[in-house]
């Protein structure tokens, strides 16, 4: 017989790094809430014949958020053997709101008290017994990071699901809701008898999803709001706050009983969140936290790209020992020139980056283990709010810095469906992985390799984000207040070694994977299309002289006008943009085969000097590099988007919004440095009449503000 136990309890207290080790899997861990969105199963190492369930992080067991109902539907029609409530042993009183309700669900249950290390380094001390007297089930202390008493939580977990054992809560609830509850436990089907107290609970609650989940009879439904409309008239409270009230005097009575606290002033944790949160230096900080990660990752990052490029592809051993070795067996010229330009000059321009990625995710990873990142979203939701959008859009966006495709996909936590629209339509304006080396190409190119090229992208996109925010909240089809944002600040840690890595391998696996299908395959095509054309209405094998009648300059050709107004309509950077769609790193794969040719062996970083020269001046290249920073994402994430958006009209308007965006903020960039050197021209009239109606909409009056959101903005 197979065992299946449950893990459940608050967003960040540790399950997913639990669930890890007693598995062995690589879950995604994440210091902040909302990472968990799915239930993951695995099996524990212990024991083949025991199945470990990672359920959604969640606050309580009520029907309001997508992560509620995954994990009570699951406590309620999948029956598992145990349930491993995890508390996270530095906040007692909120994960204990979670437990009130779990051992009424009628699951056999032990509560496992996490970050036992934390606690014990605070002096503080946590009774188990007392913990243990309330709840009527067993209770282990353990530390899923340091892996302390985990296996003997496990062990307790087996041993409560072998022996069946139900919990015994000793919840004190007050005359009248005791009263109450008695009624409305007569009134759950049968069927549901085990777990009689929690479905009384929530007849009190009049709980939406009783009929359409459970398959309550509207009849009880109605009969039970009645005996709850009762209590709340006698208590001058509406039943759902009572409930509330009366689980938390509950728990504040055994707070008292299970912790003693070690008397002392602020924590280290709380002085530094006074400093990293507050009001007017919280975003500057950010800011400068954000500098120098860019700034260590491009001077590290770099030296290793260049390393990379001048030794092994580039200029390096790799088309050295191949021309060589294909010198020796006599290959096809033909064929030496695919593998040696196509191949490596694409394929490699892109793997160059990789250390350049392996850095930077490194201090990324770093930065959000340490608990970070959860103050960035807490400030950045100050910030939000006063244009009216929602902390949690801010989310996805961090998500999006990696890769925009789970970026997107953590806007499913978004309840308001505006909200979540607007932040699947604007989160892959972030600069992710596959962003870095085109940003790395052009710094290197045309900013003399200035490391402040990167935190200004992220900055750029970030008041993109803003901006399109406060456009689209102000027409109907966005307006609405903010949904709140609960979100609690994770204690700081010393950031897992084993999950920052676990970020890295992430990134770099698909990086090299993206390199040797996609990027590989995309090479392979634009060497062909750039070697085969038609001169003098012959078709045939071109000479390298006339790359021009090739037949991707006949492509790139036939549209690269659309780029005209944004200064760079040359085929070559028309078909870097087109190959960007299909993977970002692309645009620079794109060059490394279109230009790779032919290295001065004088210069360091002979691609971005060949770049530097094809768009002869910098507001072209700057305009090229906004363009394809902020245009529509690869086709991957704009799967990801079709898929959160459910429909092929908002993919669309997706599409549309962050092309039409790009192209206009380029636009206006370029025609305004151009102006700055070559005097005015009709198009900068254009531009500036543009910048004028952007302006409009950005500082219209909100016509559907509402009282809370004036109130809001107010403070
Ligand atoms: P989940 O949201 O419940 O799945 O929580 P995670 O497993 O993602 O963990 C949230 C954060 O808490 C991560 O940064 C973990 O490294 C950290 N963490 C988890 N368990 C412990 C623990 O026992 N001690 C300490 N100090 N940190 C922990
Ligand atoms: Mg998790």
């Amino acid at each position: 017989m197979k065992i299946k136990i449950a893990l459940a309890g608050n967003p960040n207290c540790g399950k997913t790094t639990l669930f890890n080790d007693i598995t062995g899997s690589s879950q995604k861990i994440g210091n902040w809430p909302g990472v968990t969105v799915e239930k993951v199963e695995g099996n524990y190492k212990g024991a083949k014949d025991v199945q470990i369930i990672d359920l959604p992080g969640i606050y309580s067991l009520s029907p309001y958020t997508l992560e509620e109902v995954v994990t009570r539907n699951y406590l309620i029609n999948d029956d598992p053997d145990v349930v491993l409530n995890i508390i996270d042993g530095t906040n007692l009183e909120r994960n204990m709101y979670l437990t009130t309700q779990l051992v009424e669900i009628g699951v056999p249950m032990v509560i496992a008290v996490n970050m036992i290390d934390i606690v014990n380094k605070r002096g503080d001390v946590v009774n188990l017994d007392e913990i243990k007297k309330a709840f009527g089930c067993e209770v282990v202390e353990m530390s899923a990071l340091k892996g302390t008493g985990v296996k003997a939580a496990m062990d307790k977990a087996i041993e409560i699901a072998n022996s069946k054992k139900m919990p015994e809560p000793k919840i004190e609830y007050s005359e009248d809701v005791k009263a109450a509850l008695t009624e409305l436990e007569a009134l759950v089907p049968e069927k549901y008898a085990t777990s009689k107290k929690w479905f009384a609970t929530k007849l009190f609650d009049s709980d939406k999803k009783l009929t359409s989940d459970f398959g309550i009879d509207a009849g009880i439904v109605s009969k039970g709001k009645e005996i709850a409309d009762k209590v709340a008239k006698k208590l001058d409270d509406d039943a759902e706050s009572i409930m509330v009230n009366e689980r938390y005097d509950f728990i504040n009575t055994i707070i008292g009983k299970c912790l003693s606290k070690q008397e002392k002033g602020l924590s280290v944790s709380d002085k530094v969140d006074k400093i990293v949160t507050n009001r007017i230096l919280g975003l500057p900080i950010f800011a400068l936290v954000m500098f120098a990660i860019y700034k260590i990752t491009f001077v590290v990052g770099q030296a290793g790209s260049d390393y990379v490029n001048d030794n092994i592809f580039g200029d390096g051993y790799v088309p050295t020992f191949l021309n060589e070795s294909f010198e020796k067996f006599e290959v096809a010229g033909w064929l030496q020139g695919l593998v040696v330009d196509g191949i490596v000059g694409g394929v490699g321009a892109v793997l160059g980056f990789l250390p350049l990625i392996i850095v930077l995710y490194f201090f990324m990873g770093i930065l959000e283990d340490l608990g970070y990142m959860a103050r960035v979203a807490f400030v950045m939701d100050r910030i939000f709010r006063k244009f009216g959008l929602s902390g949690k859009s801010f989310i996805p966006m961090l998500i999006s810095t990696g890769c925009g495709i789970p970026g997107v996909m953590a806007t499913k936590t978004i309840e308001n469906e505006k909200d979540r629209r607007m932040t699947i339509m604007t989160s892959t304006f972030m600069p992710c992985g596959a962003k870095m080396p085109i940003i790395a190409l052009f710094a290197a190119a045309v900013f003399n390799d200035s490391t402040i090229v990167a935190p200004a992208m992220f900055l750029i996109a970030m008041a993109v984000i803003i901006m399109s925010g406060i456009i689209l909240k102000k027409t109907k089809l966005f307006a609405g207040d903010p949904a709140p944002f609960v979100m609690e600040l994770p204690s700081y840690h010393v950031p897992a070694f084993k999950n920052v890595l676990l970020k890295v391998w992430e990134r770099v696996k698909a990086f090299a994977i993206k390199a040797g299908t996609i990027i590989l395959i995309t090479a392979v095509l634009l060497w062909f299309l750039k070697g085969f054309g038609y001169v003098d209405g012959k078709f045939g094998m071109l000479e390298e002289d006339q790359l021009d009648h090739s037949l991707l300059a006949t492509i790139g050709n036939a549209f690269a006008w659309i780029f005209a107004p944004l200064g760079f309509a040359t085929w070559k950077s028309a078909v870097a943009t087109v190959t960007g769609l299909i993977a970002k790193e692309d645009v620079v794969g794109t060059f490394g085969v279109l230009l790779g040719e032919e290295f001065d062996e004088e210069n360091v970083r002979p691609l971005a000097v060949k770049v530097a020269e094809m768009f002869g001046t910098r507001e072209v290249a700057v305009s090229f590099m906004l363009f394809n920073l902020l245009s529509a994402p690869c086709f991957a994430a704009i799967g990801a988007i079709k898929k959160q958006m459910g429909s092929a009209k908002w993919t669309w308007a997706a599409i549309l919004w962050m092309t039409a965006m790009a192209y206009f903020l380029s636009f206006v960039t370029y025609q305004f440095m151009h102006a700055a050197t070559a005097g005015f021209s009709v198009l900068t009239g254009v531009a500036a009449v543009l910048t004028i109606g952007f302006l409009y909409l950005l500082f219209r009056r909100n016509k559907y503000v509402t009282h809370t959101n004036e109130k809001l903005s107010a403070k």
